[in-house]
């Protein structure tokens, strides 16, 4: 994970009450939203599969993607990612960017670490196994990444989480391992993430620094890697105040704050 040596969130100007700086710095450049889901767009709720985006920030979404790239990049399996999401004209990067898929007609497409699809599986199965008498836990087999969800898990046996996943990540050590909110997560090898399925669009659209300004917005720790793939590109906006460092430049206090921000971009018919 990134090295992160850059101011904490208290410390970042709101991107709403900093709009005429976030709109200096974007200048004539043409935006491209590189959007996460949960936490950022969509409020988290108990269950992942509860979580639902507000159909404001949709009709927002759909306007900003008739004018601009917009790319939701999420941890999610592709088919539920472009189920939630639901807009015609978006780009889609889930599994953290190992897929990749643009709408119909722009024949984009990438795939990174398709061939460890049998193994996460196959650690999936176990997973499931060792967590079926923890009460809460939710393993989420997703294509080219997996979830164990611990949200819902008592606290006193979330150490039997931690202890399932990381047996099982000892005895599956070609997958990755990393941690999100309330979640643990196994992917493909080697370091591909959001801020690579970024800057891979960017390049596969032949967007430029002096045409292009990436905007991405995210809320979790994966989406650091976003931050600092676009550093000294574009801007990085954090949603809410996680006790950590960031690459972000901005934040935004929730996602009814992201939405708002959001349609200063996307102006109603
Ligand atoms: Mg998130």
């Amino acid at each position: 994970m990134t090295d992160l040596q850059t101011p904490s969130p208290d410390c970042l100007p709101n991107a709403l009450e900093a709009l005429d700086r976030v709109r200096g710095e974007i200048g004539g450049r043409a935006i491209a939203f590189f959007l996460d889901l949960d936490g950022t767009l969509a409020p988290i709720v108990d269950r992942p599969d509860k979580v639902l985006l507000p159909p404001t920030t949709r009709r927002v979404l759909d306007r900003l993607s008739r004018d601009h790239l917009l790319c939701l990049v999420s941890g999610r399996g592709l088919e539920d990612l472009k189920d939630r999401v639901g807009l015609q004209r978006a780009y889609y990067a889930a599994d953290h960017g190992h897929r990749l898929v643009g709408p119909p007609d722009s024949a984009v497409a990438l795939e990174i670490g398709g061939e460890h699809r049998g193994r996460l599986h196959a650690a999936a199965a176990e997973l499931e196994g060792l967590l079926a008498t923890v009460p809460g836990a939710l393993v989420e087999s997703k294509g080219l990444s997996l979830s164990v969800h611990y949200r819902l898990v008592a606290p006193d046996s979330r150490r039997l989480v931690s202890r399932a996943v990381k047996r099982v990540s000892e005895s599956f050590s070609d997958l990755s391992l990393t941690q999100g909110k309330m979640v643990y997560e196994l992917r493909p090898p080697g370091d591909w993430n959001k801020g690579r399925a970024t800057l891979w669009l960017l390049q596969r659209l032949a967007m430029k620094p002096h045409d292009s300004c990436p905007l991405c917005v995210g809320d979790d720790l994966t989406d650091e890697d976003m931050f600092s793939a676009i550093d000294g590109w574009g801007i990085g906006v954090l949603v809410g105040t996680p006790g950590r460092r960031t690459r972000a430049r901005y934040r935004l206090r929730d996602p009814a704050e992201v939405a708002s921000f959001l349609a200063l971009f996307a102006p109603e018919d």
